[in-house]
């Protein structure tokens, strides 16, 4: 699976990745590398586009356990994701 080239968030600089939350259908940030705490599990489709698909605890855990690369919001991580999530949505 390739994924889509990360970007930069505009607040802090972290690399990023944008995807469509599968369950909202709204553009959602995630770091751009997978972490040992994320919760979201990603694909991407035929057209190359990033879903989203954010995990219960026991879900993530499962599926960590099977070596699948997990990522983080990059709400959470943010260090300025209050001040974006308004400006950004
Ligand atoms: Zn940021």
């Amino acid at each position: 699976m390739t994924l889509p080239e990360p970007q930069v968030c505009r607040s802090c600089r972290s690399p990023i990745r944008w995807g469509t939350d599968a369950n909202t259908r709204r553009l959602m940030p995630v770091e751009a590398e997978p972490s040992p705490t994320g919760n979201i599990s990603v694909y991407v489709d035929s057209t190359g586009d990033l879903h989203l698909v954010v995990l219960n605890r026991s879900k993530s855990a499962a599926m960590r356990a099977a070596g699948h690369p997990l990522f983080l919001s990059h709400f959470v991580s943010c260090p300025h994701a209050a001040r974006w999530r308004k400006d950004h949505h």
